[in-house]
């Protein structure tokens, strides 16, 4: 990652944000060239500042930065997309911060932030969109999070054989990274996957944003589509954090 100059212009999406001092905030930023920095807003929560309501959370702003060590510093603030719908509704709310928290967690140890901007970018902007389905955007999130960070689940060959799949009822491990035919799934640990779910994964693997939000989901379907996709999830976090609140939250709704 090219390290800042002394001053430096960047766009960012305002992932975290809490009250520091009097009435300063401190903001975790999400920025295409520079990955995730923290940088602090002096005097950003009083009324007179420059800076008040360009920082809201969820929020995309350009930004003036100094470099500091730990700790950036904000100097000039510009909202340039509010995503005001996150924080009128409560379910696109909870969903923002869920998309929020699991783009922190799978850019953690990643080099190219740009691809996590662009899609953490849109897909605020999918939850903002009036008539959505929003699971099925937090869906289609998540399996392209999973691609950008190098973890997409095998859809096409089974994750054991191989062998490419057939249009049937099939299996799907989190361990073996993806689904399982019939014939390679005993000793290994699986649930079940109609073919249904199957054909909307990869269909969801291969289309653009676009034609997935035009399709109509039946709750059973997104239900299992949800449950597949949280257990791999899941399973990737573990691998690569310990226990932390958010996987403890993760697990909760799962269980
Ligand atoms: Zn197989």
């Amino acid at each position: 990652m090219p390290r800042p100059e002394r001053v430096f212009k960047t766009q960012a999406i305002i992932m975290r944000r809490h009250e520091y001092g009097e009435a300063d905030r401190i903001l975790t930023l999400l920025t295409p060239d520079y990955g995730k920095l923290r940088a602090i807003a002096k005097g950003a929560r009083k009324l007179t500042s420059r800076l008040n309501g360009h920082l809201e959370l969820y929020s995309r702003a350009a930004l003036l930065l100094s470099r500091g060590g730990d700790l950036h510093i904000v100097s000039q603030a510009e909202q340039q997309e509010p995503f005001l719908r996150l924080h009128e509704d409560l379910l696109r709310g909870a969903y923002a911060h869920y998309i929020v928290e699991l783009t922190d967690r799978f850019s953690e140890d990643e080099e190219m932030h740009t691809p996590f901007f662009a899609l953490l970018n849109a897909a605020l902007g999918w939850l903002c969109a009036p008539q959505s389905d929003l699971a099925l955007a937090v869906r289609f999130f998540e399996l392209r999070l999973l691609r950008l960070s190098g973890f997409e689940p095998a859809l096409f060959e089974c994750a054991v054989g191989q062998e490419p799949l057939t249009a049937r009822d099939q299996f799907f491990s989190a361990a073996e990274g993806g689904v399982i035919c019939p014939e390679h799934v005993r000793g290994h640990s699986a649930t079940p996957l109609s073919l249904s779910a199957l054909k909307l994964l990869r269909h969801m693997a291969r289309a653009s944003y676009d034609s997935v939000s035009r399709l109509r989901v039946e709750p059973t379907l997104h239900a299992e589509l949800e449950r597949t996709l949280h257990l791999y999830l899941l399973h990737q976090l573990e691998l690569r954090l310990k226990s932390t609140d958010f996987l403890r939250q993760m697990r909760a709704r799962l269980l």
